[in-house]
């Protein structure tokens, strides 16, 4: 017996097939050999050669309830589940029983459901062998089977590990590209269409920071049930990675319908998530692609709709946006120049103009302003406001800012040492604001002063008012420490942005630059006008010195000049300059 249990379940069905044979032959079953069939866990159907059942050992019935006598007779069909029975299955059926195939091909080693005595579902693996007389004539059939549903438990929950968010319990990415796919050839056959919403929380990063990592996986649960609450059982949210979640809407959908889904669920991110007993706010950004419409397979479809969510960032955040094609096209500039602007630095492609600026009292330069150029061999020209913001994202600014530090600072010095230059002449530089968030931003600023020699009063950073304000805490203690220094910090742009009084007051700045936009519009549209004067009050009131930038004609630096304005700079002035213009230019100038 204890021989028989280590014996392979191929080796046993060969012990059954002779009992059987013999049995057929109408020799009666000896004792033992009924001990060994009885002593088989697995369980034995035997069939015959039409395909009904003659006779089962004692596991089947053990394993799906049914008695010898209820089974007795029928189809060995009997036995499977119709929905989970695998076709191949019936159609050797067909073939080798009703048309009685001289020598059927065994059938090994497949998966199915059995229906058990009591209605119940059992996974079994089973194998399908023919039985053959002396005369090679088909005599019937024997079926094993065996219990695989812990094997098929352990499967599910090994897939369920591999497809499943562990933190939300939502389908993951390998599931999402396992079903897509099938999701789109679904509904190519049907000729419908197919939605996939890309979302993103905003600003996560930063809620994930200063919350502290388990905030903010409660918050993510939060986001995954809310977000399962506002779509429909049938639709499937995947989380992507991080806070990254994407919707799959199944059957076609009009324009308006995916906007009310997406309003939904930009209402319902909105509302304030309670964690541990304080509130937090946070907002998302939806991108929507379509399937046929945006890309005809998974892969395009996942890249259309992030891209729909990036165009929705862009557009200020908490919103949607349908991906278009033009859209796709300037993602695609995007990506060229973001490749080449990783190489711009090492390859030397670079170049730093200088702007003068013009103190409006004695009419004398008193400044000049560092402006980046980019010349790429492969893309030609690019202007710093398409590169610099591209630049920011990828956090290559950091290294590109400094060597516009390093090179400016090293261009002053060699100008002041040359005489050419006074240190009442400043040289002004921009700074990004992901320039200030950097760590290093300091010791940076320290290291190239002393290694170019120059005082740290020769030169002023401008910095918009929307750097500043992303992260007012820390940014203003960042500028103390800059103004610390001895260094002349400026608003850039000012008047774009929050222009709040408030805050103007907090901050160690000398300068306020009023952004070009006012100064074009002056005599074009009397707010600017208003609010170029107006600015130009408040700075004083503040103690402010004011630079107008963008001055490009004599009415208009008339007009500044009557109201007072200190400093301006624009193409009426002097247009940017290449270094050698700008050492000429102050060559020329009269206060060196
Ligand atoms: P910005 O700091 O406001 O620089 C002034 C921009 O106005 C420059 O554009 C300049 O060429 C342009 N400009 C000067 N005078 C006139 C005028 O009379 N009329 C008009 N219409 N424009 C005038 P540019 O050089 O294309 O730079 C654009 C922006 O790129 C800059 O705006 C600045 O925000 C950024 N940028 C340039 N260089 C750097 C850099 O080294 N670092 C960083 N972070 N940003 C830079
Ligand atoms: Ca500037
Ligand atoms: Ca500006």
């Amino acid at each position: 017996m204890e021989l028989l249990k280590k014996l392979s379940i191929r080796n046993k069905i060969q012990v059954f097939f002779d009992l059987y044979i013999k049995k057929n032959q109408i020799e009666p079953l000896a004792k033992h050999n009924q001990l060994l069939l009885d002593s088989v866990c697995e369980g034995i159907v035997g069939l015959d050669a039409s395909g009904s059942i003659s006779f089962i050992n004692p596991s089947v019935t053990e394993l799906i309830g049914w008695q010898q006598n209820e089974l007795i007779g029928k189809p060995a069909t009997i036995l499977f589940h119709p929905d989970k029975i695998r076709q191949d299955y019936i159609d050797w059926q067909r073939v080798d029983i009703h048309e009685g195939c001289e020598i059927p091909e065994p059938y090994k080693d497949n998966d199915a459901c059995f229906i058990t005595k009591n209605q119940k579902l059992l996974p079994v693996r089973f194998s399908c062998n023919p039985i053959l007389a002396n005369d090679n004539k088909l005599q019937g059939y024997v079926l094993t089977f065996n219990d695989i549903a812990e094997q098929k438990q352990a499967q599910e929950e090994l897939t369920k590990l591999a497809e499943y968010d562990l933190l939300t319990g939502l389908a993951n990415r390998a599931l999402l590209y396992r079903l897509l796919p099938a999701a789109i050839e679904k509904a190519r056959l049907k000729h419908a269409e197919l939605v996939l919403l890309f979302l993103d929380l905003d600003r996560f990063k930063g809620l994930n920071g200063a919350l502290g990592r388990n905030a903010g996986d409660i918050l993510l649960k939060q986001v995954a049930d809310r977000l399962v609450s506002a779509v429909r059982k049938s639709d499937t949210v995947v989380r992507l990675d991080g806070d990254e979640f994407t919707v799959m809407l199944e059957g076609s959908l009009t324009s308006r319908q995916m906007i009310m889904i997406a309003d939904k669920i930009i209402h319902s991110i909105s509302q304030p998530f309670n964690l541990d007993n304080y509130e937090v706010y946070t907002s998302t950004s939806i991108g929507i692609a379509t399937y046929p419409h945006c890309a005809n397979n998974a892969q395009s479809l996942i890249k259309c709709a992030s891209a729909a969510m990036y165009a929705a960032k862009s557009k200020g955040r908490n919103n949607y946006q349908f991906y278009t094609q033009e859209f796709n096209e300037q993602i695609e500039e995007r990506i060229k120049i973001e490749n080449c602007l990783c190489n711009a630095l090492e390859n030397n492609e670079f170049e730093i103009h200088y702007q003068p600026r013009l103190d409006m009292k004695n009419n004398t330069i008193n400044g000049f302003e560092a402006l980046l150029r980019w010349h790429s061999p492969s893309l030609g020209k690019i202007p710093p406001s398409v590169f610099i913001p591209i630049a920011e994202e990828t956090r290559i600014i950091n290294d590109i800012g400094l060597w516009v530090l390093q090179e400016s600072c090293k261009q002053k010095k060699d100008w002041l040492d040359q005489g050419l230059s006074h240190p009442s002449i400043k040289l002004a530089i921009n700074l990004s604001t992901k320039q200030l968030n950097n760590k290093e931003l300091i010791s940076s600023i320290k290291h190239v002063l002393n290694e170019t020699g120059l005082q740290s009063d020769a030169i002023e950073l401008e910095l918009t008012e929307s750097a500043i304000m992303d992260n007012p805490g820390e940014n203003i203690s960042i500028l103390k420490m800059i103004n610390d220094l001895g260094i002349t910090i400026a608003i850039d742009d000012f008047g774009t942005g929050y222009s709040s009084l408030n805050y103007l007051k907090l901050l160690p700045i000398k300068l306020l630059k009023i952004d070009k936009s006012f100064v074009h519009d002056i005599f074009l549209d009397p707010n600017d006008a208003v609010i170029a004067k107006s600015i130009i009050r408040l700075s004083h009131s503040l103690g402010l010195s004011v630079i107008a930038e963008g001055v490009e004609t004599k009415a208009q630096y008339d007009f500044l000049r009557q109201n007072s304005c200190d400093q301006m700079q624009g193409y009426y002035y002097s247009k940017p300059l290449t270094k050698h213009e700008m050492a000429n230019y102050l060559s020329d100038s009269k206060i060196h």
